[in-house]
């Protein structure tokens, strides 16, 4: 371990946790030792929590207050975990419609919360409250999988985003976590050989991105040759496509650890032998519904989210309308925290025919990556009937392609009340938040 990172570990980090009022360090040193523990001693500690959620939502959350009075029961009615389903299902849009009640009265007297809000990559972004205890927990869980990718506290690390840092308070905490934050405001050619400049000349271990940025990066990186020295490359905040991830990892000589979340989640992350995502599980309870049996012992379903630490605004029961695929089988990492296989993505980036064949963005990403005249595509469905293909091809493309890929998708969905048409573009736009979109649905 290197001078900086004991310094790290035993003095920046509770100073910081001092001057900010958060609490990492001491979660942090909890969840290196929680990861190790068996099944049993998890789902102990998840149902202390619900408990202690439940009686605290209750007694100081009008929208709890309310929601168990009308359906006669009482805190003591939520002893473990299974018994969270004797609440509805909340929604983006209850959450939406009864904010001011969710808002906890005695967090709002200690002023301990902070605003967060979801990142909005597939509609309206959701505001809300997070305590800084939960804020606290919720970033110690990621340092905690960072250690899996080989980071150690300390270690020179950037950041690449399109939003501008502009608080004070984490312009502070990348000075102390030795985080050079890179603002790429455009991009173009010019800004990405720019960044690539910047990694270069700063030499971190680790870089954090959303995977289409690095995409980009990674395209000229391998044009001009650039030799890159990384250790991991964290990703997260939307789906990392296969073709993606080869291009990437070759570029930066460096393995993607790829991670998930969505708001009230536990943060997932794949370990250091890449079989499954692995959730905080101490943070947050995941169940889920509608549930497919894929391949035997393999299953997919809509991710529902309890909260176990954020009192402030409780989610409980939060649909996150992520669908997530899970394996019924031990990592061989040890740890027993939840396996998850494939995050397959947003209902919105499913295409549901009328017939209710769905369609996750793979099998379209793996199709179109074997088709050499397109360059890149899109799926705007209009109306449950019709489905336009957009694409940006090349000069060989030709009528004969076209009508390869017509039939194609003809067969897979099969169903002959939907009509299917090719318009090839000039340019497919990324989302206002600079995330590309596979699948639009526009009904
Ligand atoms: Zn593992």
């Amino acid at each position: 371990m290197s001078v900086r990172s004991i310094l790290t570990k035993i003095i920046i980090l509770p100073l910081s946790d001092f001057l900010l009022k958060r609490t990492i360090s001491k979660h942090l040193s909890f969840l290196n030792k929680s990861q190790w523990w068996s099944k049993s001693e998890l789902e102990n500690f998840q149902n202390k929590r619900v408990k202690m959620l439940m009686e605290h939502s209750y007694k100081n959350v009008p929208y709890y207050t309310n929601l168990l009075n009308s359906l006669n029961l009482k805190p003591a009615d939520f002893q473990k975990v299974e018994d969270l389903k004797k609440l509805p299902i909340l929604t983006k849009e209850d959450i939406r419609t009864n904010f001011p009640d969710l808002i906890s009265d005695k967090s709002r007297e200690k002023g301990t919360f902070m605003r967060a809000s979801s990142s909005g990559s597939t509609g309206e972004p959701l505001q809300y409250f997070l305590s800084k205890d939960a804020y606290s927990f919720n970033i110690a869980a990621g340092l905690r999988a960072w250690s899996w990718m080989g980071y150690k506290l300390g270690d020179k690390y950037i950041k690449i985003s399109q939003n501008q840092r502009s608080s004070k308070e984490k312009k502070l905490q990348d000075k102390l976590m030795n985080n050079e934050y890179l603002f790429l405001k455009d991009i173009d050619d010019e800004s990405l050989k720019d960044a690539i400049q910047i990694i270069a000349n700063n030499n971190p271990k680790i870089i954090r991105c959303y995977p289409d940025p690095l995409e980009f990066l990674a395209e000229i990186i391998l044009e001009n040759n650039v030799k890159m020295n990384l250790k991991a490359i964290a990703t997260t905040g939307n789906v990392l496509h296969k073709s993606a991830r080869e291009k990437i990892e070759k570029a930066f000589s460096a393995k993607i650890y790829d991670g998930y979340s969505c708001e009230g989640s536990a943060p997932f992350f794949q370990c250091e032998n890449h079989e499954f995502y692995h959730a905080a599980v101490e943070y947050a309870f995941s169940e889920f519904v509608d549930v497919v049996e894929t391949e035997s012992g393999v299953f997919q379903g809509r991710h529902i989210v309890t909260n176990l630490w954020n009192f402030t605004t409780p989610f409980i029961r939060y649909d996150s309308q992520d669908i997530l695929e899970w394996e019924e089988k031990d990592c061989s990492c040890g740890r027993k925290l939840l396996n998850v296989r494939r995050i397959i993505g947003r209902d919105n980036d499913v295409l549901i025919t009328p017939k209710g064949k769905r369609l996750i963005v793979h099998i379209f990403t793996i199709y179109f990556s074997k088709v050499e005249e397109v360059k890149q595509f899109q799926i705007v469905q209009n109306s449950e009937n019709s489905i336009v293909i957009n694409l940006i091809v090349k000069d060989s493309f030709n009528d004969e392609t076209k009508a390869n890929i017509l039939n194609y998708w003809s067969e897979i969905i099969d169903d002959e009340a939907v009509k299917i048409d090719i318009v090839l573009k000039d340019e497919i736009k990324a989302s206002a938040s600079g995330k590309r979109r596979f699948i639009i649905k526009n009904f």
